[in-house]
């Protein structure tokens, strides 16, 4: 059977992801019920959260947190600070989430939250408030059992760390189960500043075996310097790659012959930015267009679009950013013969290794570095090759293919329990 993806073109994300969760229940037999049940959230809750500012004036931001289903065990999922965050993106989001832990075999379903605000125009005592704020306001639909929150876009260990004490204050007893991605010493894990990085790194080692290549002078371009983008550009640089462009939202370096990644590295500051201590740059349209190998889209949605998909000259595109490549960029990039690594697969290191730091939480016994490494590679192998031969069982590209390996699981559980 050959699955395509035509049902996308010109929709609105959301609309896309739908699309796309339709095709893949049909591809496994489901009913149309069970595309009912799974195309919306089971919750979506919008809450106001009055902050005193420190000019004294009161600010009320608006904050969204989606549940997608929970037919699987409690829902998973970040929460993002970002000004252009929207109920939409938060839903489909908590939808990919569904999708990541389903592929990842996760006891959990997917869930996401977000507040519109610019955190980096906000003082340290703003985001406090706010994030304790935001923890009041949804406190009754999340819990260890119910929906537990980590970091996503511009939100940190440190605001894991007042979110958890908030909550452990409302409900009277320490709680570290609540929310993952919190500091060491507060009962969070080892390996989870680096898991998305490690995760995109076994993703591209196998992803290159499958071509028989190798990763040793692979020609590789970056976009994003941030959390995921420098560890992947350090993992990578140490493996022997050549990474040709790296960018942050200042601007984009770029050197056919591979630039001084540890270098780089020293030069970033706390906000990621490098690219303001160079003069030759070129703006991040023109980095996706150069030659390379590898392109890893590691910073904000939609970048690779119908307007430069053609344009783009790697054979392999890893999604380390979640919706990178629009639906249409999508088919081009698959007529074009591009192996795009999906974000539901590539970026699903984070919400692994939370969920080994939940783990760890409900036993309150804690794990090595090596342990989380060991288990964190295993799954994302596995991860990777379940994705990779959907592709070619239902010869499709591995956008569907996540998909469909991602929604079994919970419309198997959905089913078990009645509910379709
Ligand atoms: N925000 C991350 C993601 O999009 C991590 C989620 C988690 O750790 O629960 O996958």
């Amino acid at each position: 059977m050959t699955v395509t993806s035509d049902k996308t073109s010109s929709l609105s994300s959301f609309q896309a992801t739908q699309a796309r969760l339709e095709t893949a229940i049909d591809t496994l037999g489901y009913s149309q019920e069970m595309f009912e049940l799974l195309k919306e959230p089971i919750r979506v809750i919008t809450v106001r959260i009055p902050v005193r500012m420190d000019n004294g004036k009161t600010q009320v931001f608006t904050g969204f947190r989606s549940q997608h289903n929970d037919a699987v065990g409690p829902t998973k999922g970040g929460v993002r600070f970002h000004p252009s965050v929207s109920e939409d993106e938060v839903k489909s989001l908590s939808l990919w989430m569904s999708l990541k832990c389903g592929i990842a075999d996760l006891p959990y379903g997917g869930g996401k939250g977000g507040i519109i605000c610019d955190p980096r125009q906000m003082s340290f005592r703003e985001l406090e408030q706010l994030s304790r704020g935001y923890v009041r306001m949804i406190s009754q639909i999340v819990g260890p059992t119910k929906d537990i929150p980590a970091p996503d876009v511009y939100t940190n260990s440190q605001i894991m760390a007042w979110m958890m004490d908030e909550y452990s204050r409302i409900r009277e007893f320490d709680s570290p189960g609540f929310i993952t991605g919190k500091p060491l010493m507060l009962g969070g894990s080892h390996g989870r500043e680096t898991a998305t990085a490690k995760g995109v790194l076994v993703c591209i080692e196998e992803a290159v075996s499958v071509l028989n290549k190798k990763i040793e002078n692979a020609r590789v371009i970056i976009q994003g310097f941030g959390n995921a983008g420098s560890y992947i550009a350090k993992f990578l640089y140490d493996k022997g790659a050549a990474v040709v462009g790296i960018s942050d939202v200042l601007g984009a370096l770029y050197n056919p012959d591979g630039l001084s990644i540890p270098d780089l590295s020293d030069q970033r500051d706390s906000f990621g930015m490098v690219t303001n201590q160079f003069k030759n740059t070129i703006t991040n349209e023109e980095l996706l267009e150069k030659e390379c190998d590898i392109l890893i889209p590691a910073a904000i949605s939609n970048q690779i679009t119908a307007r430069n998909a053609d344009c783009i000259q790697a054979k392999v595109v890893v999604e380390a950013a979640n919706g990178p490549t629009t639906p249409e960029a999508t088919d081009i990039l698959t007529k074009k013969d591009v192996l795009l690594i999906p974000d539901v697969l590539a970026s699903s290191g984070g919400v692994i290794v939370s969920y080994f730091e939940w783990v760890q939480n409900n036993q309150g016994y804690y794990w090595s570095e090596e342990e989380v490494e060991q288990n964190l590679h295993r799954k994302m192998v596995q991860s990777f090759h379940k994705v990779h031969e959907t592709s070619t069982r239902y010869k499709t590209d591995m956008r569907t293919a996540s998909y469909i390996a991602g929604t079994r699981k919970m419309a198997e559980a959905a089913l078990f329990r009645g509910w379709v």
